[in-house]
């Protein structure tokens, strides 16, 4: 992945969290960051190069920095400055598979990413999230305790015939769950593949928790939309299967049953959108979990590494308007604009007030939250609340932590593995 060009005039713009925001361990170097005169990239890398720079020649060649492209710019920057990886959920989950020599992955992310690389790493690699807090709204409707008493139901119904596709913004308990029905797990980037992989088995399909990006995936593949149900609301407390207005046939009859969450910062966008950049001369591509009325007007429909590829790989004089969350698009229109391509936030529409939303929850890493992350690792004294193991649950308001025995861990990460395992051949298998 090539490197970030470092804008000098840009100011580092993430929004300052409160005080009191930060876990105790980190509130001094929160306070010095604070106590910066401004967020210029000079400031700040002259603050953070004071702690970065000595765990970085601490650990050498065993750290690994890692974080989501839709982590805040100054983040991106932060970690592609100190030779880390920026990549999506699929390229950020095989960090620690693929890199055996990496003992300590640090990633600025949310909380079910870094999960997802504790899953597929060896023992002697850690994984530690500078904020443990920072959790993902989608996968926050879609905890243990919703999905698996319903999938209980599911399987009593239907018996082997069911199969859980847990798209990998879930728990490592959901992937469990994926893994124990001969399920897989899947990305935006490869989720088509493993729903026409599952399908083709004959089997009908819980696909976990987004139920548009499995409503997207169904529509690209032809799939009658008589034969998607939805399931009940999380939030309403529906827990019995049948309840919903289809009753038990509507479930009886479908192929794929899809769980009701969303991704709030990808449902804002709407076809008028679509239509008014298009008239001013923009192609427009969106994320798959946009509202299918959305994506089945957009010029292109893919995963984030889609996005950024099609920014990166446009000729000069191009122009896009692009439906995904806001720190991404920032980010893609500093590239593009220095290689004269133009990039606009798909909500960037006369009227619209809320353009631009960034993905919250992802927010809550920042500088100070690096810094301390990384001093206290290497003088030993990182709070283990910030390390991530197969199956822990965080409490993303109050941070207290359920993490399981041992021995339920060495489970849980067996039977997820193998649904994380068959995503990867599946989606080899379909590159190649
Ligand atoms: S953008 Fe949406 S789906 Fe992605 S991590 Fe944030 S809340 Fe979750």
């Amino acid at each position: 992945m090539g490197a970030f060009q470092i804008f000098p005039s840009i100011p580092i713009c993430q929004t300052d969290l409160p005080l009191d925001w930060y876990q105790e361990e980190f509130r001094p170097y929160a306070e010095e960051y604070l106590a910066l005169p401004d967020r210029l990239p000079e400031t700040v890398f002259g603050w953070l190069d004071g702690y970065v720079r000595p765990a970085c020649e601490h650990f050498g060649d065993a750290l690994l920095l890692v974080a989501h492209y839709y982590m805040g710019g100054e983040i991106v920057k932060l970690v592609e400055r100190y030779g880390g990886a920026v990549g999506d959920s699929y390229q950020l989950a095989l960090k620690a598979r693929d890199n055996p020599r990496k003992r300590v992955i640090v990633e600025s992310a949310v909380h079910f990413m870094a999960e997802a690389i504790a899953l597929l790493a060896r023992d002697d690699q850690q994984v530690w999230i500078t904020n443990p807090k920072a959790g993902c709204t989608m996968e926050m409707l879609a905890k243990d305790y919703m999905v698996l008493p319903v999938a209980d139901q599911l399987i009593e119904r239907y018996g082997e015939d069911l199969l859980v596709v847990a798209y990998m913004n879930t728990s490592g308990r959901i992937k469990q769950l994926a893994g124990r029905t001969g399920g897989a797990v899947c990305t935006s980037s490869n989720a088509g593949l493993v729903l026409r992989w599952a399908l083709d088995q004959g089997r009908k399909v819980l696909f976990v928790p987004d139920e548009h990006l499995g409503r997207n995936a169904a529509h690209l593949l032809g799939i009658a939309p008589d034969r998607l149900a939805l399931l009940g609301d999380p939030r309403e407390g529906h827990h019995r299967i049948g309840e919903t207005p289809g009753g038990l046939e509507e479930l009886d009859h479908a192929d794929i049953l899809l769980w009701r969450s969303f991704c709030g910062v990808h449902t804002i966008f709407t076809p008028e959108m679509v239509r008014w950049h298009r008239q001013q001369g923009r192609e427009v591509l969106v994320h798959p979990e946009s509202r299918l009325e959305v994506a089945a007007v957009a010029d292109g429909v893919g995963s984030t590494s889609y996005l950024w590829h099609r920014v990166m790989d446009a000729p000069p004089g191009s122009r896009f308007a692009i439906g995904t969350e806001g720190h991404f698009v920032r980010n893609a229109c500093e590239q593009g604009a220095a290689r004269a391509v133009e990039v606009v936030h798909l909500a960037e529409v006369p009227g619209f007030r809320q353009g631009g939303c960034g993905c919250a929850t992802m927010s809550r890493n920042d500088p100070p939250h690096l810094a301390a992350m990384l001093d206290l690792l290497r003088r030993g004294d990182a709070p283990d609340i910030n390390r991530v193991l197969p199956g822990d649950d965080v409490d993303e308001l109050t941070m207290r932590r359920d993490r399981l025995s041992p021995a339920e861990r060495e489970e849980l990460t067996r039977d997820a593995r193998i649904a994380m395992e068959r995503m990867i051949q599946i989606a080899e298998a379909g590159a190649g």
